[in-house]
């Protein structure tokens, strides 16, 4: 009986050593396809069938027990009926092959189990069985099956074969269906670790390599050995950089190498420019880290090179364009200065400094905006920040850093400087200062030039009084004010009396001399504000009096009359011996009625008529139908 236990169990070692033969085999020819995958396992069983047949227990003549429906079942449940297929008729061509009186039933007990086995195998989803609850219920149909199909023996001889070998045959059978179904799955787990760990390695999309103590790859990816001339990376095994760089590069990077393995510590990011025959030069960047095992031994190193000569180009792009832009802000005419969202300096050139030359101490890089006011106020630089402004209206003008505006600062040295502030989308703020002064100063002198030029465009040029252009204009804005205010307006026109006469004895210049007392004595006699007096044209004078009644207007009028007699200026042509003038007053109030104003002066040039009329050297006046002359005291 130990002999039957001495046989199965060297039965078992036989098959098992056949299937990890198989699976060293199928390992190494991973690229075959599932189909001829599946067909070398057939096979593989088959033989394992053989073998365990060759190595049988002999029970009598021709009839023999051995491992083989756990081989062809396992070939089913692990394989799939195709690879059953194949080990079945192995097994079934060498049992008919070996004869005798056990053919018959050897042969149709691998039929069913050939049967039963790929049953399970569609039962199970077309899948291997892969976890133990499955793998050990294929087990115990094995052992189940085996003892059931010595039912097949004949009667007297199936007591018989229970009695000896049903225990080690349904244990062995039970074993060998479960060592395996164990192993393959165990080896299926450790093929898809590795798939993926080669994946990972190879697939990688930059150079990586695991190197041993004497600088050998053991590993490296498709890279690494296309970088080299290799068409695989399997290529890429037990050599050195002296097989693959010159002999002083493949130094260099030994030496390198020789100091990971020898510190223990990390080559980091190393970068090389290289320039390799018949290739474009380009930037590298390597790590190479030691590697130990368990123990904590060092077994080698990995390394990983990245080819950054994308970045690299980059960088140096971005670099020169950075170079560009720092020449134009220092080479600019304006003056320019970058503040961080903290209110600092990140950046100014030399002429924003210059621009400031009392606070350029103060406008330096990293440099506070509350300093930069503090030193401009202190230095009394700005004619808009006094030098007495105490701490908080500094901060708050600080504060106006951060809002956008462009302002016209007068600077207290005479000069003006545009100011642009604009805050960016990340609070930065950007600040542009130009000197304005030749603008500036242009812009005023212009400005005085117009003024100018309107004075002399409204004004008499021999009187220095109004003009009638400019008389005109005024009347047409009080007659409006008067209409809509209600109050009086008055209208005096003067007329110098006999001036023909004067001119025909004294001559013109003489005449214009007269003109000008003449002129002097109206305006010294009406010179509250808003009295206008202005020349009406050739010996006539007019007075706008804003807000003035009647009486008032009358008594200007007197005034005015008054102080021509009492220039006493000498005029044999005239009647009272001196220049004398005639006045027309006439006053616009609420009820006068009038459209315009022309219709106001007419009233006053009739009444300048009736005071002629009357004997020169008197006021008349014209209201509505009413009149009036003032005779001369
Ligand atoms: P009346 O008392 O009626 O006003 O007599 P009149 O001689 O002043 O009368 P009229 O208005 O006819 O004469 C005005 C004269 O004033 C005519 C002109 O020679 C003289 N005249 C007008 N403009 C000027 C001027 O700008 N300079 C001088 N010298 N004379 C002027
Ligand atoms: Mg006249
Ligand atoms: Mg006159």
């Amino acid at each position: 009986m130990d002999d039957v236990w001495k046989v199965l169990a060297g039965n078992l070692a036989a098959v098992a050593l056949i299937v990890s033969i198989w699976t060293h085999l199928s390992y190494r020819f991973y690229q075959l396809p599932p189909k001829l995958r599946c067909a070398g396992l057939g096979v593989t069983m088959g033989l394992a069938a053989i073998a365990s047949m060759l190595l049988s227990v002999r029970f009598d003549v021709g009839v023999i027990f051995d491992l083989r429906l756990a081989i062809i079942e396992s070939a089913a449940v692990f394989g799939g009926p195709g690879a059953a297929l194949i080990t079945a008729i192995m097994a079934a061509g060498f049992r008919f092959y070996l004869g005798g009186a056990g053919v018959a039933p050897g042969l149709t007990a691998i039929a069913i189990v050939f049967v039963l086995g790929s049953s399970l195998w569609f039962f199970a989803g077309k899948k291997p069985m892969n976890n133990a609850p499955s793998i050990l219920s294929a087990a115990v149909l094995a052992g189940c099956l085996s003892i059931a199909v010595l039912a097949l023996l004949p009667q007297a001889d199936f007591q018989r074969a229970v009695d000896q070998v049903g225990l080690p045959i349904v244990v062995l059978n039970f074993a060998t269906t479960a060592a395996i179904g164990f192993f393959l799955a165990y080896f299926r787990r450790f093929t898809l670790e590795r798939d993926i760990l080669h994946a990972a390695l190879t697939q990688a999309p930059d150079y990586h390599y695991v190197k041993d103590l004497e600088h050998r790859f053991v590993v490296a990816n498709l890279n690494v050995a296309r970088h080299n001339g290799r068409a695989r990376s399997s290529e890429m095994v037990g050599l050195t950089d002296y097989d693959l760089a010159p002999r002083e590069r493949a130094e260099q990077l030994m030496a390198a190498e020789a100091d990971v393995l020898r510190t223990g510590q990390a080559l980091d990011h190393f970068e090389e420019f290289l320039i390799e025959d018949g290739k474009p030069p380009r930037w590298y960047s390597t790590s190479k880290v030691p590697l130990r095992n368990r123990q904590g031994d060092m077994v080698g190193l990995a390394g990983v090179t990245v080819d950054i000569t994308e970045k690299k180009l980059l960088e140096q792009e971005l670099r020169s364009s950075r170079n560009i832009m720092a020449q134009a802000m220092a080479e600019m005419s304006d003056g320019l200065a970058m503040f961080g969202p903290d209110g600092k300096i990140v950046f100014c050139n030399e002429q924003y400094r210059a621009l400031f030359p009392k606070s350029a101490y103060a406008r330096k890089d990293s440099a506070h905006i509350t300093d930069i006011v503090r030193a401009t106020v202190r230095n009394g630089e700005r004619q808009n920040l006094p030098i007495d402004l105490d701490e908080e209206d500094i901060q708050a003008a600080a504060k106006t850093l951060f809002v956008d505006k462009d302002e016209v600062i007068p600077m207290a040295d005479g000069r003006w400087l545009a100011l642009r502030t604009r805050v960016t989308e990340d609070q930065h703020v950007l600040a542009l200062v130009s000197d304005i002064t030749a603008m500036k100063e242009s812009e005023l002198s212009l400005k005085s030039f117009a003024e100018r030029m309107k004075g002399l465009a409204e004004t008499d040029a021999l009187t220095g009084l109004a003009n009638r252009r400019s008389f005109d204009e005024r009347l047409q804005r009080e007659f409006e004010v008067a209409k809509q205010t209600g109050r009086p307006l008055s209208v005096l026109l003067i007329d110098v009396d006999r001036f023909k006469a004067y001119n025909d004895r004294y001559g013109h210049l003489a005449g214009d001399g007269c003109l000008k007392s003449v002129a002097g004595a109206i305006a010294a006699a009406a010179r509250r504000s808003g009295d206008i007096t202005a020349r009406f044209g050739g010996e006539e004078f007019a007075v706008l009096l804003p807000n003035t009644d009647s009486d008032t207007a009358i008594a200007i009028g007197d005034k005015i009359r008054t102080s021509i007699r009492e220039l006493g200026m000498l005029h044999e042509g005239s009647e009272y011996g001196l220049v004398t003038a005639s006045l027309g007053a006439t006053v616009f109030t609420r009820d006068s009625r009038l459209a315009n104003p022309t219709e106001l002066v007419a009233r006053a040039d009739l009444a300048l008529y009736q005071a002629k009329d009357a004997g020169r050297d008197r006021v008349g006046f014209q209201r509505l139908a009413d009149e009036r002359v003032k005779k001369p005291a």
